[in-house]
């Protein structure tokens, strides 16, 4: 004998209920068969039984939809010539319950005994129809009425099921009949007085169960519309997968602890007779399912966590106060008095000083379980020896669930860890004496990213996803995109890297996605958004959708994003900029800055701030990590004006000169910022500040070679005027090094915690003399390298750089 239930999604509509009457004819085993309401049914009757008893005549309106549901079933299956009385039964059934939605209209009011009544339509409408559906399809098949078989009783105030009784009466029932195939709704039964009640809301799990264990089935086959119990919430983690093997201890703590896919009480009767139990997807027949048994021992991938469950809505509550330490009976009353409001508690946990007890409830029940905790120690209240049960709404609890979990160490450090490393608080913690659950109750609003990091570290060690947010795609941006989706199967193959671009801007508009862009697409999709560029709005979608690793790219030179940082940062989101402006701004931002960076433990990298993509910051960081000391920087730093002045000759124009560099994204997009030295400035201000130095950009001894006029001229306009203006002043510089055998270049310099920058004539024998193009120089003597400095050279500026320093920055993230 095989107990075999179908789900309520498993027989919501036609096209599942075929797949339905395939695998029951499919198997040639005697059979009871266990079908929940169609999806959604009961979910709709609960909604008009609240509506009709809160006095709202809209309920009607649902009615109709139950009955189209349940005809469409019969329409598909059964000729017209069949369907008088399968319809006449719907029609009849309608008006019953019709009746009794309008007596809850009248009385405005809903019983548990009423609210049982309506809710056990759905499934004896269900069981029905799928009955003559089956028969139909020429099925040797019974229906029997749950309600016959299965019986509750009460005990102290709970409805509990009447064990000698249903099993008696469904030992009778099985004896007398022979029919190959028996149907049963699910979730109905009968109380003490005769009347309906139901097993509770998924309780159709339940019914099957205790007919397997009374039938002493075989086997116990649960159809859903997924291939079995998943590693998370398949809904929440995209990564889940389903769990070959669990035991019955490790289903019911994971049921137990919010994975609906099945019902907590189911385990207890297959328990009893060691039935296994497999779930298996309806619509996926092949798919190998999950199977429960007493062993469970296939350990998931290694893993010696095999799973992880949450239940939303929940709420802490705390009692603390002196008059607790050291008394006996405090906990006694404490769980006496919500136990009898019949309010369940999902876990506890309590302070070795015993100075406050902790619990976690459905937050349905929270404000119950507040006025009765109050009430119960008014005393100690009123002479302060405990405050008030202080609640806090909007939680989520979060179950890591394993039965060799007790064996292994480390596990509660590595679930922490993740959490930690993605900032998400911790607010409660509990773990179960049997060590096979660890439970920890966080934010709400962190639910998912939490689910996802903790499945990320326990279940998919090979891949991290990186979630960017990138504003600027103009030549960097534009590359760096370009860069991303070239590399992107490389990085998921070598690095196990997964890089998602989930958001969009430039200067005009957005594109807000919440899964990774098509970058093949972005270009076409960005220019026809109707979204317009808004930082504000932009920080408001990355910080929302609180995604794990989530990134913010700054490719552009703007004041007012560089200003944005420390939002950011602090909300857990890295930051991974080209734009100088904020290192470059006063020392007390930068510092802070980097104090936020690490007390939310959130990167902050901005290597292509110097040298664009060569390894400046990098080279720099790690010598004085390894505890070398800098005794001086010497550095070509602006690969345009290298350019310019490599380029500037007798027979060229400096005006010219200079917008061939602009024309090849060597410069800022404003080249005065370069031509002035202010952006060499900030380079070396950048660079001595990450040596140690407490500089401010005006500590640094500038002596433009740009004449006043130049200097004066606020567009880039003027400025080339400017310039032409003056190039018989420009080719003079140039003449006077030339005449000495000398070069012109842009050098910068840090010394003894003093900088400068300025155009200097350089000699032939020095590093300088020979650089070329666009290239940078930067010579590091440290206390290790006295004599001889540590050289890094090499293209300095250009988009196609740059994009890959940034990019460099993004993986060194993705490597942490
Ligand atoms: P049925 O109608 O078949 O009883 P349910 O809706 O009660 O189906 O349960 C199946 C659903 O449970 C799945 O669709 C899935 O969204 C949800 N679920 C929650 N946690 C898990 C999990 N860990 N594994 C599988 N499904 C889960
Ligand atoms: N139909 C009931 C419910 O939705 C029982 C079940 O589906 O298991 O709760
Ligand atoms: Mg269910």
């Amino acid at each position: 004998m095989k107990v075999v239930k179908f789900g309520g999604t498993s027989v919501a509509n036609s096209m599942s209920l075929l797949n339905v009457i395939d695998i029951v004819k499919e198997s040639n085993d005697r059979k009871i068969l266990i079908v929940s309401a169609l999806g959604g049914i009961t979910n709709l009757l609960d909604e008009m039984s609240t509506q009709a008893s809160k006095g709202e005549r809209n309920y009607k309106d649902k009615l109709q939809i139950l009955e189209n549901q349940h005809l469409d079933l019969i329409e598909f299956f059964i000729p017209v010539t069949r369907q008088s009385e399968i319809i006449s039964f719907l029609k009849s059934q309608i008006n019953e319950l019709e009746e009794v939605l309008e007596s809850l209209f009248t009385l405005n009011e809903l019983t548990s005994k009423s609210l049982a009544k309506i809710l056990s339509f759905g499934e004896i409408l269900s069981s029905t129809i799928i009955y003559n559906v089956l028969k139909h399809k020429e099925c040797d098949i019974e229906l029997k009425d749950s309600r016959q078989i299965i019986f509750m009783k009460t005990v102290n105030d709970r409805e509990v099921v009447d064990h000698n009784k249903s099993e008696k009466k469904t030992k009778a029932f099985l004896n007398e009949n022979n029919s190959k195939n028996i149907l049963v709704p699910g979730f109905i039964a009968q109380d003490e007085d005769g009347n309906t009640t139901t097993l509770g809301r998924g309780g159709s799990d339940f019914t099957a169960s205790l007919l397997a264990n009374y039938s002493n089935a075989d086997q116990l086959e649960i159809w859903t519309d997924v291939s079995g119990m998943y590693t998370a919430h398949p809904k929440l983690v995209s990564q889940a997968i389903p769990i070959s093997n669990l035991s019955y201890h490790e289903a019911m703590e994971l049921s137990h602890f919010g994975a609906k896919v099945i019902y907590p009480p189911t385990l207890q009767p297959l328990i009893d007779k060691n039935i296994p139990v497999i779930i298996k997807n309806t619509f996926d027949k092949k798919a190998k399912g999950t199977l429960i048994n007493a062993d469970g021992s296939s350990i998931q991938d290694g893993s010696t966590v095999k799973g992880i469950s949450h239940i939303e809505d929940v709420a802490l509550i705390s009692l603390e106060g002196s008059g607790m330490i050291g008394i006996p009976g405090f906990s006694k009353r404490f769980f006496e008095c919500l136990s009898n409001k019949q309010i369940n508690i999902i876990m506890i946990t309590q302070a070795s000083s015993e100075h406050s007890i902790c619990i976690g409830v459905r937050s349905k029940d929270s404000a119950i379980a507040k006025k009765t905790i109050d009430d119960n120690f008014a005393f100690e209240i009123s002479v302060q020896k405990v405050n008030p049960a202080k609640i806090e709404l909007d939680m989520t609890n979060i179950a890591v669930v394993g039965d060799r979990m007790k064996d292994h160490q480390g596990i509660s450090g590595k679930l922490f860890s993740s959490l930690g490393a993605n900032n998400i608080n911790i607010r409660a913690i509990a773990q179960g004496a049997s060590e096979r659950n660890i439970s920890i109750v966080i934010n709400k609003r962190n639910t998912q990213k939490a689910l996802n990091s903790i499945h990320e570290s326990f279940f998919e060690r090979q891949i991290k996803e990186l979630n960017l947010f990138i504003t600027g795609v103009g030549n960097v941006g534009g590359k760096l995109l370009d860069q991303i989706d070239g590399q992107k199967s490389y990085l998921l193959e070598n690095l196990r890297l997964k890089i998602n671009v989930v958001a969009i801007s430039n200067s005009s508009k957005m594109l807000l996605s919440d899964i990774s862009l098509d970058l093949k697409k972005w270009k076409k999709q960005l220019n026809s958004s109707n979204i317009n560029a808004n930082r504000e709005a932009f920080f408001n979608h990355t910080k929302t959708l609180n995604l794990r690793n989530s990134i913010f790219i700054d490719n552009t030179a703007n004041h007012e994003i560089a200003e944005e940082y420390g939002l950011y940062l602090a909300n857990n989101i890295g930051v991974v900029t080209c734009n100088k402006i904020a290192c470059a701004s006063s020392y007390k931002n930068y510092k802070e800055l980097k104090k936020i960076s690490r007390r939310y433990n959130t990167p902050f990298l901005f290597e292509t701030n110097v040298g664009a993509g060569l390894p400046v910051i990098d080279t720099l960081n790690n010598l004085i990590a390894s505890g070398d000391e800098i005794i001086k920087i010497q550095a070509i730093l602006s690969g345009s004006l290298n350019y310019i002045f490599n380029n500037f000759n007798s027979k060229t124009s400096f005006r010219n000169v200079v917008q061939s560099a602009q024309d090849q994204g060597y410069t800022e997009p404003d080249p005065k910022i370069d031509l002035s030295g202010v952006d060499v400035a900030r380079k070396i201000l950048i660079l001595a500040r990450e040596s140690g130095f407490e500089l401010e950009l005006k500590d640094i001894i500038n002596k433009s070679f740009l004449p006043k006029d130049v200097l004066k001229t606020s567009s880039n306009e003027e400025f080339y005027n400017a310039i032409s203006k003056k190039e018989s002043y420009f080719q003079k510089i140039l003449k006077n090094a030339t005449k000495n055998g000398r070069r012109l270049k842009y050098v910068a310099q840090l010394e003894k915690g003093k900088a400068s920058v300025g155009l200097q004539e350089i000699e032939s024998h020095h590093d300088f003399y020979n650089l070329e193009g666009s290239d940078n120089i930067i010579l590091f003597y440290t206390t290790r390298y006295r004599d001889q400095p540590l050289i890094v050279k090499g293209a300095g500026a250009g988009a196609d750089v740059t994009a890959g320093g940034i990019f460099g920055d993004i993986i060194r993230i993705g490597k942490q």
